[in-house]
């Protein structure tokens, strides 16, 4: 039935996957059921897998396509929802998505999450609490012509907006091309006395800068794999697009390019991104938003420019150090921050007092008090007022019109952003070197991630050698790696979805006050951590309060207390709002019930049936 999507499998794993039984060296079965994430989704794949997800699931699961891409492409939306437990609209959401071409590890945790969350359904208990509570809305990949071209080193079709890079009013007529046939479009060195490059002492296969005085070596001039389509003397210099989304385009704090690269002519100019605007605007259902990006096993969240002595929403922030510190513990991950705290200045380890973040031991430091009581907080002082320390870097890192930014500030949707995967930092000192990267692919990856320097005559420059990194962005990992990278990532979502915001009903009490007067004393929760609108949602006013209901049968009266009352927003961690009802029960004779119903629009809603004679 399904035979098409194994065909596909096999293809995807010879054209990008060498640890594959194409050479004959499988180590273990990878496959988990039927899937195997072992390896990078091409977009034919990705349909197939998730519209075999949604015919394994029908009741569980709905395949939507969010809109087009730029190129025809579907963008798909898998909805998870259990329909016996409510409308979707009526559960509060969670918002997974993935934008970032080259991040093709982020996109996978998605496509992981889905299988973890319908294959345990049922199974774990955990698990089908979070799916029947909640609505998740699940974007895999936001897109998909970029991480077609990416995974594919070839134009994942027309580009109705090329751009013209060496300024010769033609479009995209010199790309890199594969020109030994190995499957991967990497790096070409070419001898030449006036190169700037020279092989490193420390790795024959690393290159290094030679001093700007230095003379009588021997130096290389370096290529990316092509040829010079367009005959103008250089090589690779007018290629085909292969991003198309960025995360400096959205709404939120947005500036133009002229101050950030990325936030192009105004908010909102990819069509990608402003249908999932939209769609998070036409659901206020959505309690919590995450995009997941590459790399630095890292969980990120507002502020993104400014810092957070200036972050106003003072117990929203609390909420934010909280989760982000216990998403820690259940990713294994290293660090907890801002994004505009976060790893800046470049290269400098991240050891401020507003992140949290993992010691060497693993110990995670610099959480909210209480969490970790064994922390010794005596490094850095007080950690939660962290933010009072004047010597704080008040030059961050400006994020501008960046999603969870615009999740937050725009719709006051919790929202995190989190970096998968870390490239080899052995020494830990924040910066991941040329050397450590070969010490991962010779160690850990069988070699298989550096292709070695080979001789090859290249058409128009003559003797060159070929060689390099397999995949460009700090080499996402390959094989089993891949599957466990999205194991750390869902662990943290799992835990996520868990704070969602959720009205239930508590004990109601009766008391027979005599002569047909009861007193009713109803009680709604918060059994969420989140509260039902955070501080920036409640300062925007775009929520509706929590709303109570209550309808008596016929044969009630209600003497004090409204049939519907506005209880405003409740705080999570089972914070609770009494409400007290007089009634006068007319007709003794009959089953005498008082109904009601509580409902808020991010943290769904709840009924009860309350007994009163
Ligand atoms: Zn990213």
């Amino acid at each position: 039935m399904h035979k098409k999507f194994f065909v596909l499998v096999s293809l995807i794993v010879l054209l990008h996957f060498p640890f594959s039984s194409a050479d004959g060296k499988v180590k273990k079965v990878k496959a988990l059921g039927k899937y195997d994430f072992y390896h990078y989704y091409l977009y034919d794949e990705l349909t197939d897998y998730l519209k075999d997800i949604n015919q394994s699931y029908p009741q569980l699961t709905e395949l939507k396509s969010l809109c087009k891409s730029q190129m025809g492409r579907d963008v798909w939306m898998l909805v998870i929802n259990n329909p016996k437990t409510g409308k979707p609209e009526n559960k509060p959401g969670i918002f997974l998505n993935q934008i970032h071409s080259s991040e093709v590890i982020a996109s996978m945790s998605s496509v992981y999450t889905i299988w973890y969350l319908l294959e345990n359904y049922g199974k774990k208990k955990d698990i089908t609490k979070i799916v029947d509570n909640l609505v998740w809305y699940i974007i895999p990949r936001l897109d998909v012509d970029g991480a077609e071209a990416y995974l594919t080193g070839k134009p994942a079709g027309k580009d109705p907006n090329p751009e013209d890079n060496d300024k010769d009013f033609k479009f995209d007529e010199d790309p890199p091309e594969d020109i030994d046939g190995d499957g991967f479009i990497i790096q070409m060195r070419k001898k030449d006395p006036k190169g700037e490059m020279k092989i490193s002492k420390e790795d024959p296969r690393m290159m290094t800068r030679k001093a700007p005085d230095e003379t009588g070596g021997t130096y290389y001039k370096m290529y990316s794999e092509g040829i010079d389509n367009d005959g103008d003397g250089k090589i690779n210099e007018d290629s085909f697009s292969t991003r198309f989304l960025s995360n400096r385009n959205y709404p939120g704090n947005w500036r133009p390019n002229i101050v950030q690269r990325g936030g192009g002519k105004y908010p909102m100019e990819e069509s990608i991104t402003r249908a999932e605007v939209d769609f998070a605007a036409g659901h206020p259902n959505i309690a919590i938003y995450v995009q997941h990006h590459c790399c630095g096993r890292v969980i990120l969240r507002p502020p993104t420019t400014y810092s957070d002595k200036e972050f106003k929403n003072r117990s929203d922030l609390e909420l934010y150090k909280v989760a982000s510190a216990r998403c820690l513990e259940h990713s294994g991950w290293g660090l907890a921050t801002s994004v505009f705290d976060w790893n800046w200045p470049r290269g400098t380890p991240n050891r401020k007092p507003t992140q949290i973040y993992r010691d060497k031991k693993g110990k995670i430091r610099n959480a909210p008090q209480g969490m970790y009581p064994e922390e010794d907080n005596s490094e850095f002082g007080c950690s939660s007022c962290g933010w009072e320390d004047e010597s704080q870097n008040d030059r961050g890192y400006f994020a501008w019109g960046s999603s969870i930014e615009t999740m937050y500030e725009l719709f006051g949707i919790f929202s995190l952003a989190d970096e998968h995967w870390n490239p080899p930092d052995y020494n830990k000192d924040g910066r991941v070197t040329e050397k450590e990267r070969l010490k991962w692919n010779d160690e850990e990856m069988e070699g298989k991630m550096f292709i070695d320097w080979h001789l090859f005559k290249h058409p128009t420059l003559g003797d060159v050698e070929i060689g390099g990194w397999r995949r460009r962005k700090v080499s996402p990992p390959e094989g089993e790696l891949i599957q466990k990278e999205c194991e750390m990532g869902n662990n943290y979502k799992i835990y996520l979805a868990g704070l969602a915001p959720q009205l239930k009903f508590g004990e109601a009490k009766v008391t027979d006050k005599k002569g047909g007067i009861y007193q009713v004393d109803i009680t709604v929760e918060n059994k969420g951590f989140l509260p039902t609108a955070t501080e920036q949602a409640q300062k925007l006013n775009i929520l509706e309060p929590v709303l109570l209901e209550v309808e008596p049968t016929d044969n009630v009266e209600i003497l004090l207390g409204e049939s519907k009352v506005k209880l405003g927003h409740i705080k999570g961690n089972s914070e609770s709002k009494k409400i007290t009802y007089m009634l006068r029960v007319k007709d003794s004779s009959q089953k005498a019930v008082l109904n009601a119903t509580v409902r808020s629009q991010k943290a769904g809603r709840d009924s009860k049936k309350i007994l009163i004679h």
